[in-house]
């Protein structure tokens, strides 16, 4: 378990190196980080800044070049591929923009496929509630093909929180939806914040999902150049965030 003060997740001057040679592409340049508890995170910058590859690196399902990432106060560059598979599977929940839903399987089934992976035999009741819990208790049965796009990444969101992780990772979860979808996810995010001390981090390059946030770090060039504090409540708070990142781009 975390320690009531320890961060839920924490880099130190993590630099990540992708390819060798003269195809080496330096996407982390030295990223020093620590992600509160309880707290959620909006990770911005341009196309090819970094942002995937620190989310990445941060929720362990890739290895910085130097420099270390602690998840719930393990330093995972210490633990071998299974541990570390391990780890991942009781702490860490992860959506990606283009859903990753297994097409031939029900809604409910796909919710429970983690924690299958893990060895564990989900209770129905259990997934019937992650299922109610993002407003899709009707449709189990369902496979991915007959639900849309928002209710796919609901179903997505679902998966990722049947293992109760302590952190959310999710990379552009909003980059395939309508606004209207969106917002249902961006608030079932928040939701699971507010509601259950979870913590996510959220790649988007859109300040609307942004404003729904509690602090937004600005990535160039693999480092962070900017951060900051989204105001609760403020009704103007996608347009703070998008004239910062406009500062940024000039
Ligand atoms: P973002 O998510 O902000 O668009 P990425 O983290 O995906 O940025 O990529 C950062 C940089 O690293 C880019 O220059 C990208 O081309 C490069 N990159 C990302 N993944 C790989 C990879 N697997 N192999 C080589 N280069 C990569
Ligand atoms: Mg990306």
């Amino acid at each position: 378990m975390i320690r009531q003060k320890e961060p839920a997740v924490r880099l130190d001057e993590v630099r990540k190196v992708h390819g060798a040679n003269d195809r080496a592409v330096t996407a982390l340049d030295g990223i020093t980080m620590e992600f509160a508890r309880g707290t959620f995170t909006a990770i911005m910058g341009p196309s090819g800044s970094g942002k995937s590859t620190l989310l990445h690196c941060a929720a362990g399902l890739d290895r910085p070049t130097s420099g270390t990432v602690t998840i719930a106060g393990t330093d995972i560059g210490e633990l071998n591929e299974n541990a570390r598979t391990q780890l991942r599977r009781r702490h860490v929940g992860f959506v990606f923009q283009a859903f990753n839903l297994v097409g031939s399987l029900t809604a409910a089934q796909n919710v429970e496929l983690p924690a299958r992976f893990a060895g564990r035999r989900v209770p129905a009741r259990e997934v019937a509630a992650a299922l109610e819990a993002v407003g899709l208790e009707d449709r189990a049965l369902h496979r991915p093909a007959e639900l849309s796009g928002g209710q796919q990444q609901r179903v997505a969101l679902a998966r990722a929180l049947i293992t109760r992780p302590d952190v959310l990772f999710a990379d552009e979860p909003t980059g395939a939806l309508d606004s209207r979808s969106s917002k249902d996810v961006l608030a079932l995010m928040r939701n699971l914040v507010d509601d259950h001390e979870q913590t996510a981090l959220m790649v988007t390059h859109d300040p609307h999902a942004a404003s729904y946030a509690d602090a937004a770090i600005f990535l160039d060039d693999g480092r962070i150049v900017d951060s900051m504090e989204v105001e609760r409540g403020r009704p103007d708070n996608s347009a703070v965030i998008a004239a910062r990142m406009a500062g940024l781009e000039s």
